[in-house]
């Protein structure tokens, strides 16, 4: 066992295992029009792995063999794979809820003008990344030019009904500008709502925290400034057990561009896939198989029971 799994374990268990599967989430490749500093998957403009139509018809064939609530597309920047419209389509016609991550300003680039009104056509959820309602904090973290693009994305989305209609939620998601954890959920939404309401008139459904895990760019800028170690330390000390019950592993799955079965994104960003004697790739999936598999966990899982603890729906407790 490894020095998670210690924290982690019952007194009869080896190790952290999951409980179901209600989410099926799915990396459609890691090209981005953004090259963010804190980005887990280092995706960027000139990353070309993208999935596969044959792998989404596996996708789709996996999420309709059992009760998926929520299929969930993330990325890179997941509009930007040429068969986007036509996966969400499907999946829609099987009845099947969507989820997107949006990086916002992809809305804003050519050929994307339609998008707001193709999600809102198809009902599609929106998560989208907002780090900071400061405009300073967020070119920090994402580029110069982000921060407005962002707003008027939401502007777009919230002309359809995003934001505020019911079956068009719009959350938004906050991480830290540095090595430092979340605060809590909640005040913090308080405040983005009164700032982003008064400086632009604009809306949103709810707001979620997300911790920076040590991974990707964001670990090589800790490297850069001597504080990883300090940074592992402060998730470490910060374990929080009431938040084991919630990590996400243990309701969800990810599925990487390839195919590949992970416990989550931040295991697919590592190139860990799930282990342990379950089947490894959406071709084999089995829910029965899945369901009770063994999570494959190191240092980073850290991340997910610090503070409030988080995950790709925000914080735990
Ligand atoms: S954090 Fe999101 S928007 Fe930024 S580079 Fe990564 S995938 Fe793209
Ligand atoms: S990093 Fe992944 S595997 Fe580890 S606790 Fe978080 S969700 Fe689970």
């Amino acid at each position: 066992m490894n020095d998670f799994e210690k924290q982690v374990a019952g007194k009869k268990e080896e190790g952290l295992y999951s409980l179901r599967i209600d989410i099926l989430q799915v990396n459609l490749g890691f090209r981005c029009n953004q090259q963010c500093g804190h980005c887990h998957l280092e995706a960027s403009p000139e990353r070309s792995e993208i999935m596969e139509w044959p792998t989404m018809e596996l996708v789709l064939e996996s999420a309709e063999s059992f009760n998926c609530q929520l299929v969930d597309l993330t990325g890179g920047a997941p509009e930007l794979n040429p068969h986007f419209r036509h996966f969400v389509k499907a999946l829609r016609l099987k009845g099947l809820a969507v989820q997107v991550r949006t990086n916002l300003t992809v809305l804003l680039e050519p050929e994307m003008e339609d998008m707001p009104e193709f999600l809102r056509d198809h009902q599609v959820q929106l998560v989208a990344s907002l780090p900071c309602y400061l405009e300073e904090n967020v070119s920090a973290q994402r580029g110069e030019g982000v921060y407005h693009k962002s707003v008027e994305a939401i502007k777009r989305l919230n002309v359809m009904g995003y934001g505020f209609e019911s079956g068009l939620s719009l959350k938004l998601v906050y991480n830290p500008g540095g090595s430092f954890l979340p605060p809590s959920q909640s005040a913090l939404e308080e405040d983005y709502r009164r700032e982003l309401g008064q400086r632009f008139g604009i809306t949103f459904t709810s707001l979620l925290t997300i911790t920076n895990m040590p991974l990707g760019r964001f670990r090589r800028k800790l490297v850069q400034q001597n504080q990883e170690k300090w940074y592992l330390d402060l998730l470490r000390k910060s374990f929080n057990p009431k938040t084991v019950e919630a990590v996400m592993c243990r309701h969800q799955i990810s599925v990487g561009w390839d195919g590949r079965l992970y416990d989550c994104d931040f295991n697919l960003a590592l190139g860990l896939p799930v282990n342990h004697g379950a089947p490894d790739h959406i071709k084999s999936f089995s829910k029965e198989a899945l369901m009770k598999r063994r999570i494959v966990t190191g240092d980073h899982c850290f991340g997910c029971t610090a503070g409030f603890g988080s995950s790709c729906a925000g914080a735990l407790v």
